[in-house]
């Protein structure tokens, strides 16, 4: 499908008096002929639920992987990077609100047509493609649409996302995907319902999911002081990894710093960032980081069995110093990951 304007959404059911019910995310939005639900771009024209946005992406960089962030998928490499625009929570915290809060209407000229994002994700360098910056997986049908042909290629499809979908659909999405960074914003319903507007429940299966599905993910924690760094929602957490997961799946354990409508918090103090860290290895989480934090060498990657340094990251420069063919040099332990194209 090239032709945005026309772009009719899936996931969605036709209602009474010409209402739409879009069955993409637990939102389960109810939307009037011509309105829009919560996510800000999928609107009801004529009845119909329509992808506003369909490949509608103002945001495009050439990234550092390790700046999803991801840490054991390809390090070192560089990925297109494509942010959209709306978003289907509705964090207090945003950091990308400038294209969280924008919407569909006058965006045309950033329209990129499937076949070329096919024929450029490969371009100076990239290893494929990283829907981020807005909450991607809004714009499934976009996705859905390249996806297969990118994968085909031999490009990687990336999403950083906050996995808040009905399970349907984000199992179509996690077919087509090689790596995924998930948000758990913190952990209870009442944080996820205060301050992002979501349901904690639906994000943590999803993060089962993908996991269950060999897709390779990691999980992004923004630590907000007075908000979700208590010992009850981090312990509950540091736990859940542990008992449904597993103990290699990368953790980072970001700071926050004020933006959006939270501007009366402060940024993450280090030492809480540190003490978090600490708790989730000495509970037997084996790759921790800390992100948006200069300094330290807690963005390094460490053998879990002989503890040496396998992998060195000062900002984006990366040396795999104790990496070989996907195990420790020192003690030949595998490291989970993924390393090589
Ligand atoms: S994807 Fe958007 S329109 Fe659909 S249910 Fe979620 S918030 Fe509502």
């Amino acid at each position: 499908m090239e032709n945005m304007e026309a772009m009719e959404a899936c996931h969605w059911k036709a209602l009474d008096d010409n209402d739409v019910g879009c069955m993409l995310c637990p939102h389960e939005c109810r939307i009037a002929e011509g309105g829009r639900g919560i996510c800000g771009i999928r609107v009801n024209r004529g009845g119909k639920l329509q992808a506003a946005a369909y490949g509608i992406y103002p945001a495009i960089h050439l990234d550092p992987i390790e700046k999803k962030p991801l840490n054991h998928f390809l390090p070192g490499s560089r990925i297109l990077s494509l942010g959209s625009i709306g978003c289907n929570l509705s964090c207090r915290h945003c950091q990308n609100w400038s294209l969280s809060r924008e919407r569909p209407e006058g965006m045309e000229g950033y329209f990129i047509p499937p076949h070329l994002l096919i024929e450029k994700a490969l371009d100076r360098g990239s290893v494929g493609v990283a829907f981020t910056y807005n909450e991607p997986t809004i714009n499934f049908e976009y996705i859905m649409d390249v996806s297969p042909q990118l994968r085909s290629r031999g490009a990687k499809v990336v999403h950083v996302t906050n996995g808040h979908l009905h399970p349907g659909p984000w199992g179509e999405l996690m077919e087509h995907t090689d790596a995924a960074n998930i948000d758990v914003k913190g952990f209870s319903e009442e944080f996820y319902g205060k301050i992002a507007g979501g349901r904690l429940q639906t994000v943590l299966e999803n993060v089962k999911t993908a996991v269950n599905m060999g897709v390779h993910v990691e999980i992004a924690y923004l630590v907000i002081p007075g908000h979700n760094d208590d010992d009850g929602q981090v312990g509950g957490f540091i736990e859940w990894m542990l008992s449904e997961l597993h103990d290699q799946v990368p953790v980072h354990f970001n700071r926050f710093h004020p933006d959006h409508r939270m501007l009366d918090v402060p940024p993450t103090p280090p030492g809480t960032l540190q003490r978090i860290r600490d708790q989730a290895i000495g509970r037997g989480v084996k790759h921790v980081f800390i992100g948006n934090l200069g300094g330290g060498d807690f963005n390094d990657s460490y053998c879990p069995e002989c503890k040496k340094k396998v992998i060195e990251r000062n900002m984006y420069t990366v040396r795999q110093k104790g990496l070989m063919e996907g195990r420790c040099k020192y003690c030949r332990t595998v490291i989970s990951g993924v390393w090589d194209r």
